[in-house]
């Protein structure tokens, strides 16, 4: 089954119903940058805010933050992003292609022939991926600011700020998501690696000496949310970084990896990030960025040892979708279907009068106001109800409710469930309670979690 969901297959679904959209299209497109449609957004602000409850409202002890993008530049020497933050770039002189050496088979690095090709290889060269830009009229070097390449940093540049005016005591944690931007050689695999993406990142501050236990606790917590969020178990792995891998700052990293079409693929990662970023703040800045523990005695102080769990928001959107993505056979009839986690379903239900005639449809439209401030709805009254259903179905919609001549009678509709493609007849005044029973409880049921 493993071939069937190809990337072609989400890229092509995705921009049919107006999820992903090539940046800039109609000029060609521009390289690793990708535009959210209707459903796409509606996705992705939902896994943001999935994430954000998560690590804020169910989590005592982490606070949010929503830092600029532009930051001082002495804030990328100091966290090692201008010296280190490069990767090894091989270009082919015969057919022009551009490699990261680390991503070509080794062989073609010693005879220096393009993989591609087999023209020659130019020798390789250390390529920093932050975006450069400007600030103010004058483009010289004192002028010169980074987009932020990842969003933690404008976490650490505060951390004295917010464990001060909030009174957080350690151990506590700042969650952030937002915009970052890396120069990267090949972006390929769609929405996967782009120039431009999100990240939902979680920055938790401890004690120097309980790092491995809270590094434990994290890793069983970010694994615990996929497996709250129905995502196959079989498809998600660990893989630890070996000395070669290990970022410059990191003491010990796990990644969450998924198989994603073109194979296992880092998702998320766990970083224990030593003391190493608050220290190199606290000395370049001439702050001190040190912890006093008042309630220790004698008073303590340190600077703390950090925690991140870093996971792309883009990148949790591919792999919603190709978690998501399943086809099956419905009365003879092939069905895409989206089985999102109703948490997630950019659209929670659609309600369908069975005809636009006979007051049907000013009945459905009534009964969507009625649930329209709880839920996320949507209304079609065109075509056979199975074509609606099939459309809903492909949206990833997990809710349908359809008003027929029944309902005229007694005042029920029927609910009828994504996956289970189930009907039942419920009064319209139970839609609430019954829709947000079903969420609270919604589990994926073995045959959709079958091996794909
Ligand atoms: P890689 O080695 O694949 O370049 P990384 O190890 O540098 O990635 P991190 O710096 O740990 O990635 O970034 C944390 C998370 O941010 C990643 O797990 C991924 O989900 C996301 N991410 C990183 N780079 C990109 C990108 N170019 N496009 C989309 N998401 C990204």
């Amino acid at each position: 089954m493993a071939e069937e969901i190809t990337m072609e297959k989400i890229v092509s679904l995705a921009k049919r119903r107006g999820f992903v959209f090539q940046s800039s299209e109609i000029y060609g497109g521009q390289n690793g940058a990708w535009d959210y449609g209707p459903l796409g957004v509606a996705l992705k602000n939902n896994i943001a805010a999935n994430w954000w409850k998560t690590m804020t409202q169910q989590y005592d002890g982490i606070v949010g933050l929503d830092a600029a993008i532009l930051m001082h530049p002495r804030v990328w020497e100091a966290s090692g992003h201008v010296e280190n933050f490069t990767d090894p770039l091989v270009d082919c002189k015969k057919c022009k292609a551009r490699f990261r050496a680390d991503q070509i088979p080794p062989l073609n690095l010693v005879s220096k022939t393009c993989p591609e090709c087999g023209g020659e290889l130019t020798d390789i060269r250390n390529f920093n991926l932050m975006f450069k830009t400007h600030s103010g009229a004058v483009e010289d070097s004192s002028s010169t600011l980074y987009l932020r390449p990842e969003t933690a940093q404008g976490i650490y540049v505060n951390y004295k700020n917010i464990s001060q005016s909030y009174r957080m005591k350690i151990p506590f944690g700042i969650a952030q998501i937002g915009k970052a931007f890396r120069n990267e050689i090949v972006t390929k695999n769609f929405i996967f690696r782009t120039c431009e993406f999100e990240q939902m990142e979680m920055q938790f501050f401890v004690k120097p000496g309980t790092d491995n236990v809270w590094f434990d606790e994290w890793k069983k917590r970010r694994w615990q949310y996929y497996e709250k969020l129905g995502i196959k178990g079989d498809h998600l792995r660990w893989h630890q970084h070996g000395p070669d891998e290990l970022a410059h700052y990191a003491k010990d990293a796990y990644d969450i990896e998924y198989l994603f079409p073109m194979g296992w693929r880092e998702l998320e990662g766990v970083h224990n990030r030593s003391n190493y970023d608050l220290s190199r703040h606290a000395q370049y800045s001439g702050k001190d960025l040190q912890y006093i523990d008042q309630e220790s005695a004698p008073v303590e102080r340190y600077i703390p040892f950090i925690i991140e769990t870093s996971a792309g928001l883009t990148r949790t959107l591919l792999m919603v979708l190709c978690d998501a993505y399943d086809e099956d056979t419905v009365d003879g009839e092939a069905r895409t279907v989206l089985r999102f986690h109703p948490a997630l379903a950019p659209i929670t239900v659609a309600v369908l009068p069975l005809m636009k005639k006979d007051g049907l449809a000013e009945l459905a439209h009534r009964i969507r106001d009625d649930i329209r401030n709880d839920f996320v709805t949507d209304y079609d009254q065109s075509g056979l109800i199975g074509r609606r259903y099939r459309r809903q179905d492909e949206a990833g919609t997990p809710f349908c409710i359809t008003v027929d001549y029944q309902s005229k009678e007694d005042g029920t509709v029927t609910l009828r469930f994504r996956d289970s493609m189930e009907q039942i007849r419920i009064p319209r005044t139970a839609i609430g309670d019954r829709l947000r029973q079903d969420i609270k409880q919604y589990r994926r049921t073995a045959a959709d979690t079958r091996p794909h």
